[in-house]
């Protein structure tokens, strides 16, 4: 039996998983609702996702949303929509194709011609931050107004304090770029119709983890959550402990729990690994919902460029992109202005609605406003890659493999292919792991 902690999307993910290969587990999630992060809720009769506002639908993700029933659910973000970057109070449009790249007044003409000299230059060093990388390859202009606000923009994060190693490598090496960007770029790669599509639910993105529990929801127990993680009787398998005083025996553990969550749990059988955990950085965001006249916006919303005074980090467009009328959600704070988040909230939603007015020319009246966090991906990984779990002991997680749904819901299909003693096929972004010996199922 294994025991899975946590029911976020990849906790609910895996079971279904293991569900799908006949292995034997249960779910102890500490909440009294599925889902983790990922939450939609009615707001004067809008729907307001706080965290993930759409996913990439994988093949994967595919053929687990027909499973789920939920594949009639679908709102697809159609990849023709504009993207901006806020550029000196002035939205323009991101290029995704080499015509693009020409025409837009995001570069100017010097910065272009500095970006054509990238396939000149090497390839990213082990101790290269992404902002270092992107900006000896294509120019300082190239990454404070294009590449650094949308790479950064994923995470909350400033790539400036991101190792290409632990994050923008794998990317890359996914879509097949060992040396030129620019290169891969004119070969049309970073077309977004050839991407998979970006799509969320009618009912919001909780569609999604409230689907999988109704499918594997008898092998889930709410309201259950852990505090402490022992071997079990004579040194076999694991013994879980509930705040409620009770206990659960499992031949191994897969902990889908927040860093420090884990690093509690580890402290008692692997203190090393726990103080490994405990270093890793959060980037907190604000996330504010905001309301105003529908139709008026065309696109899928914008980054901020650095060296902007503006405190928003970056605007979706819930209106165009997902047909929610008069939705638009900002995003504040993250790893550049960590101080904006000691404001209250009535504050925060201010800044959120005068800037977006000051951009847009668009009125609104904030709908709501919730503290969220991402795992950083920043230096602080570095204890990741030494980072050893004791034997029947996994870490499956957004802060050991990729943060965005696709990448979790991978993640949990490459974990119960190990659980089911099935010949590992280790996905590229699992940060080392060492265990001791063998696998737990
Ligand atoms: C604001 C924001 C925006 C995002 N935007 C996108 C996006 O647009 N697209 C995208 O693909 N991804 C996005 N992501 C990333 C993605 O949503 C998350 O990485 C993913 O949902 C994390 O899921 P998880 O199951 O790994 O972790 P979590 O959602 O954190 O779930 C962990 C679960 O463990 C439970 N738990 C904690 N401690 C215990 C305990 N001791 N015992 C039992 N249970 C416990 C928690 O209650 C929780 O339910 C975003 C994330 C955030 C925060």
């Amino acid at each position: 039996m294994i025991g899975i902690i946590g029911a976020g999307i990849t906790g609910l993910a895996l079971s279904a998983f293991l569900e799908e290969r006949g292995v034997p587990h249960l779910v102890l999630e500490a909440g009294e609702r599925p889902g983790g992060v990922i939450r939609s809720t009615v707001v004067d009769g809008h729907i307001l996702d706080h965290g993930p506002q759409r996913t990439r639908v994988t093949p994967e993700l595919s053929r687990l949303l027909k499973q789920i029933g939920l594949d009639d659910e679908i709102v697809e973000v159609s990849p023709d929509l504009p993207l901006f970057v806020c550029r000196q109070g002035r939205l323009r449009q991101v290029p995704f194709a080499a015509h693009g790249l020409l025409r837009t007044n995001l570069i100017s003409t010097r910065g272009k011609l500095r970006a054509l000299m990238e396939p000149l230059t090497r390839s990213w060093t082990d101790e290269e931050t992404v902002g270092a990388f992107v900006s000896r390859k294509f120019g300082r202009e190239v990454y404070e107004n294009l590449m650094g606000p949308l790479f950064g923009g994923l995470y909350g994060s400033d790539p400036g304090k991101m190792y290409v190693r632990h994050s923008l490598a794998t990317t890359m090496e996914r879509m097949g770029i060992s040396r030129s960007i620019l290169w891969r770029f004119l070969r049309g790669s970073f077309n977004r119709a050839a991407a998979p599509a970006a799509i969320s639910f009618r009912e919001g993105m909780e569609a999604l983890p409230r689907a999988l529990y109704h499918f594997v929801s008898h092998r889930v127990h709410l309201s259950t959550p852990t505090s402490g993680l022992r071997r079990g009787p004579g040194g076999v398998g694991w013994r879980v402990f509930t705040e409620g005083g009770g206990t659960l025996d499992f031949d191994g553990v897969v902990l889908t729990i927040p860093s420090e969550r884990a690093a509690e749990l580890l402290q008692e059988e692997a203190p090393e690994s726990a103080a490994r955990l405990r270093l890793l950085r959060y980037n907190r965001l604000a996330v504010v919902h905001l309301k105003g006249e529908s139709g008026r916006l065309h696109g899928l919303g914008y980054q901020v460029a650095y060296g902007s005074r503006i405190r928003t980090r970056g605007v979706t467009w819930n209106d165009s992109a997902l047909g929610r009328p008069g939705v638009f959600t900002a995003y504040l704070g993250g790893a550049r202005d960590p101080d904006l988040l000691k404001l209250d909230d009535g504050e925060i939603a201010q800044i959120a609605r005068q800037e977006f007015r000051e951009v847009t020319g668009l009125d609104t009246e904030p709908l709501n406003v919730s503290r969220m966090r991402v795992p950083s991906w920043d230096r602080s990984w570095t204890v990741m890659e030494q980072l050893s779990l004791p034997d029947g002991v996994h870490l499956c997680s957004n802060y050991e493999s990729r943060v965005g749904i696709p990448g979790r819901i991978t993640r949990a299909s490459l974990m119960a292919r190990e659980l089911a003693g099935l010949p590992a096929l280790r996905p590229k972004k699992v940060l080392a792991q060492r265990q001791t010996s063998g696998s737990a199922a």
